[in-house]
């Protein structure tokens, strides 16, 4: 199908942007990427009376080294994530995840803005914010505020953003572990997720001192698990932590059944996913630092 009739501005300002959107009067969309709204336009499931193209917009693609924190402007597309050494360096579960963000073409053009905004989830960077207690800058017509990555996202598809508003920097803090994985399954590489893992740990002789862990793809938002944090720091690690743990996080999280799953092939997914991270993440010779 072909997209509705629709306006096209393409503003050079991020304050030119929030004008438009503004003067659409919620009918307006904004436009990164591309790729997860044209197929929406194509499929005329969005209407936008106007679309209000970023990419003419200087100084929004950037990663910068702000020492506890990696600040990422919103043009910054998937694949300069994929490749960025900084991100390899001080954000390594990120760097791992980026390659299972759909295929290289779609990674050219997708931007984290885009990805945010959208909230699938199912995608990788709602999932990486929520993991890393990211927190999202957001610009609009009264200013600019920023929201940490478990207000943003709502619901499936929904972010806390208001029509007049957008995301202008999301800022990821450094994880100070030795130790990483991110574990995902999907129906063929670089599809959308029917689960992952995230898991990040800080090891002190046979147990840990801290643990960070998000999963995706189970819920309607990206979830960070606290308490199966608090309980993995609680494990003795030794033959039968991976197995404990895997209990731990199936008992946080009860995924429905779905198109794709039923929610019990999901259980078992994260199970097993939960397993294979705790072991990667124990053998990780890798330093986050
Ligand atoms: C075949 C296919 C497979 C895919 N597989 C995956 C996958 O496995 N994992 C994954 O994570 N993603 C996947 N994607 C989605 C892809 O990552 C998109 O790039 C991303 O979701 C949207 O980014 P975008 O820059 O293309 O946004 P766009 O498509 O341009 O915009 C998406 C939405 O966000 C809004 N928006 C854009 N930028 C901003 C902003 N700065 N502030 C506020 N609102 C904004 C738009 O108005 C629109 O509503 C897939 C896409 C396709 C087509």
């Amino acid at each position: 199908m072909k997209p509705a009739k629709f306006d096209y501005v393409s503003p050079s300002t991020v304050e030119a942007a929030i004008e438009a959107l503004v003067a659409s009067k919620g009918e307006g969309k904004l436009l990164a990427g591309g790729q997860s709204l044209l197929p929406l336009l194509n499929f005329r499931m969005a209407r936008p009376s106007v679309l209000i193209d970023l990419n003419r917009i200087d100084g929004l693609s950037y990663i910068e080294d702000r020492e506890d924190r990696i600040a990422i402007g919103a043009l910054t597309r998937h694949s300069d994530l994929e490749c960025s050494p900084l991100v390899a360096s001080r954000l390594p579960v990120m760097a791992a995840a980026m390659r299972h963000v759909a295929h290289l073409a779609i990674r050219n053009r997708g931007t984290i803005g885009g990805s945010l905004s959208h909230a699938d989830p199912a995608a990788e960077l709602p999932m990486l914010s929520a993991f890393y207690n990211a927190r999202i800058s957001i610009q609009g017509p009264n200013g600019l505020r920023a929201v940490a990555a478990e207000e943003f996202f709502i619901d499936a598809l929904t972010s806390c953003l208001e029509p007049d508003e957008m995301v202008v920097e999301a800022e990821f803090p450094i994880l100070e572990h030795d130790g990483w994985a991110f574990e995902e399954i999907a129906r063929r590489f670089g599809d959308f997720a029917l689960a992952s893992v995230a898991l990040s740990v800080r090891r002190s002789g046979s147990s840990l001192e801290d643990a960070r862990i998000a999963v995706m793809g189970v819920a309607d938002t990206p979830l960070r698990l606290k308490e199966a944090e608090r309980e993995l720091v609680a494990l003795t690690l030794d033959e039968q932590a991976p197995e404990l743990f895997s209990e731990v996080v199936a008992s946080k999280v009860l995924p429905n059944d779905d198109l794709h799953a039923s929610g019990e092939y999901r259980t078992h997914l994260l199970k097993e996913l939960s397993k294979r991270a705790l072991r990667t993440a124990l053998a990780s010779k890798e330093h986050a630092a």
